[in-house]
């Protein structure tokens, strides 16, 4: 049984994410921010974490990248590996060597994460500098090549420019060129995209799977938005107050979504041929992650929820077939989930 969207690949999992609990302690309540959480991305594969804000789907990012605040945050559970290595158990130093040479992250604020005022090409040459002892020159025109890489044009005239005189979508490549500097093995994109309009956001999207290709790197993209991963992300798991609710490989979540959930996501999404229709929006609002609801958290917004939905938490089944066959990737945190894939 496979509930785990998993594309095989001959080198096995980069990333394993398995029971993952991560909870905030504040002075009134314990938060529990993500419940069970499993995952895993292999090299050339991508990996779309789908999720409301408070779903769990950045915190989880920051567990397996260690920069959550810990305290308040706690891990009481779970094992992140990468290649096979127990990251939880490593010691600060050895986190701190997996970081930016093996596992780059980019935020969605690339103006708050970038230097005011140093040159993006100072920023792209510390890289360089401090991890790769390269002189102040060699790391210049390195950088000058990454820039040209993520397509910033005429990048050896702008290599001095500071981070206001790029626009954003320019800004955002200058962060994707940042995590590509050391080569990892793995990126981590948080809501990439977010802050552009459509057509950049597109563009910024296809840049990324591109490199993701050539360099053969796993690619994690957590995103709220369901409209963006559709070309780029091998398979997708989707989150709900702090566990997954669904995994699939990528078209056949477009197809045929297992999870109410789901399906409402994709409601959602503007489509050009219902131009003038109203458009569909989940009711209700996310869970508050102090007072989740009981049994399953989307019962108090699921159109189709029942008695049970509201006492008994479901677990990931494997979704099957109508004549019982297994089909390898999915699962759905649905008591109904056949109702909800066969209609
Ligand atoms: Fe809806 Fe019930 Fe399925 Fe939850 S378990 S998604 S409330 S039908």
């Amino acid at each position: 049984m496979t509930t785990e969207a998993h594309v095989p690949t001959a080198d096995g999992p980069l990333l394993e994410v398995r029971d993952l609990h991560v909870e905030f302690r504040t002075r009134d309540a314990v938060i529990k921010a993500v419940n069970g959480v499993n995952y895993s991305v292999s090299a050339g594969e991508t990996l779309a974490v789908l999720g409301e804000s408070g779903s769990g789907k950045s915190v989880t990012a920051q567990a397996i990248m260690g920069i959550l605040d810990m305290p308040p945050g706690r891990i009481p559970k779970g094992r992140i590996t990468f290649r096979g290595e127990d990251m939880l158990t490593m010691s600060g130093e050895e986190r701190r060597s997996i970081r930016g040479r093996k596992i780059a992250m980019i935020f969605q604020d690339a103006l708050s994460s970038l230097n005011p005022v140093l040159s993006v090409g100072y920023q792209l040459g510390e890289m360089f500098r401090v991890h790769q002892g390269l002189s102040r020159k060699e790391a210049k025109s390195r950088s000058v090549e990454l820039m040209e890489r993520v397509r910033i044009p005429a990048a050896r005239q702008r290599v001095n420019d500071y981070p206001h005189q790029f626009s954003g979508g320019m800004r955002q490549r200058i962060m994707i060129a940042m995590a590509l500097a050391l080569e990892p093995d793995l990126i981590i994109a948080d809501e990439p995209t977010t802050a552009l309009d459509v057509t950049v956001q597109a563009q910024v999207m296809s840049l990324l799977a591109e490199l993701q290709r050539e360099f053969h790197m796993g690619l994690i993209l957590i995103t709220h938005d369901l409209g963006v991963v559709a070309d780029v992300a091998d398979k997708i798991a989707v989150m709900y107050a702090g566990r997954i609710v669904e995994t699939a490989p990528v078209h056949e979540l477009y197809k045929r979504p297992a999870h109410p959930y789901t399906r409402g996501l994709l409601d959602s999404i503007p489509r050009l041929d219902q131009k003038g229709q109203e458009l569909y929006a989940i009711e209700g609002l996310p869970p508050n992650m102090a007072q989740v609801p009981t049994g399953c958290a989307f019962h108090p917004r699921c159109p189709m929820a029942q008695d049970i939905c509201r006492t008994e938490v479901p677990p990931l089944h494997p979704v099957r077939e109508r004549d019982g066959s297994e089909l390898v990737g999915r699962g759905s945190a649905c008591h109904f989930w056949k109702e909800t894939i066969h209609g």
